[in-house]
């Protein structure tokens, strides 16, 4: 089976082909740094990092890139309003500019914490204004925007397909669902592609005028045409990024450039808290800093929030965390049963015995995540794998071979305790071994044995009475 994804903008699982051969350029709309990025963000991100590490796992190379939205996204997703990094700004009596680059330095923290693989790019909103006048021109020339004094619009009939990604249809859009009716526009769903306003704090000069701000929605068709190219594989956010956001992004791009913008839509359920909506009014609004404070591990958090299938809604409680470590401490133990097993402590007389069911884990996990990144499924297979371990039914071979692909598999999630932690004992064991290997001046063994320690940040001295280590740095 090849990897096989559901493209919201077809609603169905699609065969994944990439326009270039072994290559892929994602897209991940970002955080808007406004504030401390809540557990609901990270599952969006999540997602994305999972994503981007089962296709490298399947050995494409990933050109990934999220944006920081740093300006320009207006409080409820709409046209009208108050800027977020403005709004929070003036609450704390602060420069919009002090309040995003922050924020912007936290979740590159919170990133690192969680295990994330660094993304080829982070480009900022800010930072690609005339990227984005460029598109905005384009669309003028082409007759897909209109100017009404400092302000541009989208003319959304226009562009025929504009609907298709969230189902909506111009006609019946009208007030309310993120849409105003104003007056200039010429028809309620067109959106902003530039908006002037002498109250911004953050602001621009074009020949639109003095006091210039982007619209939201072009922001990520201006950077992902600068990072990636005007063609990319995929394009990824929450699911309340389809509409209006994506589906702006697919009529600006597409109208500009005249070709399809994304290939495949891939959009990630909500994350639930206490069965219901996250809000700052029941106070249940967690950060990664809240799940520390309770004394959990970034990798727990991390485990907890990619375990379900990302189509899926997730709820989180913390008994679901908590819930969460005794499985991840499963799959730890899971690795140090494995590698005793392949040492031959605890496996089956046999060293062939479960090589096939070793084999057929590693080959369901596999049509798991082909399957629409099928998360749940593929770590049943590491549980199966846990059983067979316990029961003493993996011989020396095959745990040596199940152990191998539980590494392989954690490259996917990146969760798992899988390097040997050495303790005091082993480490004396292998000081013990290397004296002996030196008296009898084997001395390639003696220093095999001080590199290995060495790799597991273990420096060993020489002294008058012995041998002493302690670990590095
Ligand atoms: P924002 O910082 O508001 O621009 O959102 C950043 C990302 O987080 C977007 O892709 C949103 O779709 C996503 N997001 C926001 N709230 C949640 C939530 N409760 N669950 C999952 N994703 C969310
Ligand atoms: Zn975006």
């Amino acid at each position: 089976m090849t990897f096989h994804v559901y493209n919201t903008l077809t609603r169905q699982k699609e065969e994944f082909r990439t326009l270039e051969p072994g290559v892929v350029r994602m897209y991940n709309c970002g955080p808007t740094v406004y504030g401390r990025a809540h557990i609901g963000n990270l599952r969006s991100f999540l997602f994305a990092d999972t994503l981007r590490r089962w296709l490298e796992y399947q050995g494409f190379a990933v050109k990934q890139v999220m944006n920081i939205t740093d300006v320009g996204h207006i409080l409820a997703d709409a046209d009208e309003g108050e800027d977020k990094i403005e709004a929070q700004a003036r609450k704390e009596n602060k420069d919009p500019w002090a309040i995003s680059r922050g924020w912007t330095e936290l979740f590159h923290k919170d990133l690192a914490a969680l295990g994330f693989r660094k993304a080829a790019a982070n480009p900022k909103a800010s930072e690609h204004i005339p990227e984005m006048l460029e598109i905005i021109e384009g669309l003028l020339q082409k007759g897909y925007a209109y100017q009404t004094g400092g302000d541009v619009y989208f003319e959304v009939s226009k562009f025929a397909r504009y609907g298709r990604l969230s189902g909506n249809k111009v006609e019946e859009l009208d007030a309310g669902n993120r849409i105003e009716v104003r007056e200039e526009k010429r028809h309620p769903a067109d959106f902003a592609l530039w908006k002037s306003d002498k109250q911004h704090l953050m602001k621009w000069t074009s020949r639109f005028g003095p006091d210039g701000y982007p619209g939201w929605h072009i922001e990520c068709s201006a950077m992902s045409r600068k990072h990636l190219g005007d063609q990319i594989d995929i394009h990824t956010g929450g699911e309340d990024n389809i509409f209006p956001h994506h589906e702006c992004e697919i009529a600006q791009t597409e109208a500009f450039t005249g070709r399809a913008f994304a290939s495949y839509w891939v959009h990630s359920k909500f994350l639930q808290v206490d069965g219901g909506k996250m809000s700052k009014s029941l106070g249940n609004v967690y950060n990664l800093d809240d799940v520390l404070a309770r004394g959990f591990q970034p990798r727990q958090l991390r485990y907890c929030l990619i375990r379900g299938h990302y189509r899926a809604p997730l709820n989180f409680t913390w008994e679901i965390l908590k819930e969460s470590a005794a499985a991840l401490e499963n799959l730890d133990d899971l690795v140090v049963r494995l590698r005793k097993a392949a040492r031959g402590e605890g496996a089956s007389p046999s060293a062939d015995d479960g090589l096939e069911a070793v084999g057929e884990a590693k080959q369901e996990f596999e049509a798991a995540l082909d399957d629409d990144l099928n998360v749940p499924r593929a770590l049943a297979e590491l549980f199966k794998l846990r059983t067979l371990v316990l029961e003493g039914q993996l011989g020396q071979s095959a745990a040596a071979a199940a152990l191998q692909f539980v590494k392989k598999s954690n490259e996917v999630f990146g969760v798992m305790q899988t390097e040997e932690e050495l303790i005091g004992d082993d480490v004396q064991r292998l000081i013990d071994e290397r004296q002996a290997a030196r008296k009898r001046k084997d001395f390639k063994e003696s220093d095999r044995i001080r590199d290995y320690l060495l790799a597991q940040g273990i420096v060993l001295e020489d002294t008058p009475s012995g041998v002493s280590w302690k670990k590095k740095g």
